[in-house]
């Protein structure tokens, strides 16, 4: 009977296979398979592997550099999902910390501000952990910028930027940046939990 309660109290189930684990989101396993992306053999500047690679980079000028931290499958893949599930936040600081570990293997400087799209929850509770692990300002960036907003942005002129997103979407990483130019940043990176 007791084992039946501290069963029930202190097992949980993988957020990604589903087997009970004793851990609070991936059992063992799962957490081996979260390994970093390595950064050799890739584009510096679209973080595509030269194997997948057109002869010109299709996301030059847009921004200086994007990066990701893990594959689009497996674990993290779950886990990107799983952010927008309630009681969130958690989850959002421990990726937030693989994306603080990358972005120091990509030897990127501090940026000035940390950048959050609030069209994702996911993406705005990402950027608010890696601003806080980074100790830099998080400036929230809405299709309606409130004039206080707008104030922060303004000040951004000749910094540098981080966007950090969920997802590795040229396309739509490409237009926030085009919006981001508007305030006139020095550069803009991009990194994003899966690639
Ligand atoms: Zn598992
Ligand atoms: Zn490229």
């Amino acid at each position: 009977m007791w084992n039946f309660f501290l069963d029930t109290f202190f097992t949980s189930t993988c957020f990604h296979c589903g087997e009970l684990c004793d851990q609070k989101v991936l059992c063992a396993p799962c957490t081996e398979l979260l390994e970093l992306l390595p950064l050799e053999g890739r584009c510096p500047i679209c973080f595509e592997t030269y194997a997948n690679h057109p002869p010109h980079c299709s996301a030059s000028g847009a921004f200086l550099r994007s990066a990701s931290a893990f594959s689009d499958i497996g674990p993290a893949a779950t886990l990107i999902r799983a952010l927008s599930r309630p009681g969130a936040p958690f989850l959002a600081d421990s990726l937030a910390g693989y994306l603080v570990l990358q972005w120091s293997k990509l030897g990127w400087n501090m940026p000035d501000g940390v950048v959050a799209f609030t069209e994702k929850k996911s993406d705005l509770l990402l950027a608010r952990a890696v601003a806080r692990i980074l100790a830099q300002p998080l400036l929230i960036f809405s299709s309606k910028i409130h004039w206080s907003t707008a104030r922060a942005f303004r000040a951004v002129e000749g910094k540098t930027l981080l966007m950090v997103m969920g997802a590795h979407h040229l396309k739509e990483m490409r237009k926030c940046a085009l919006e981001l130019a508007d305030y006139h940043p020095a550069a803009i990176e991009a990194l994003t939990l899966v690639q």
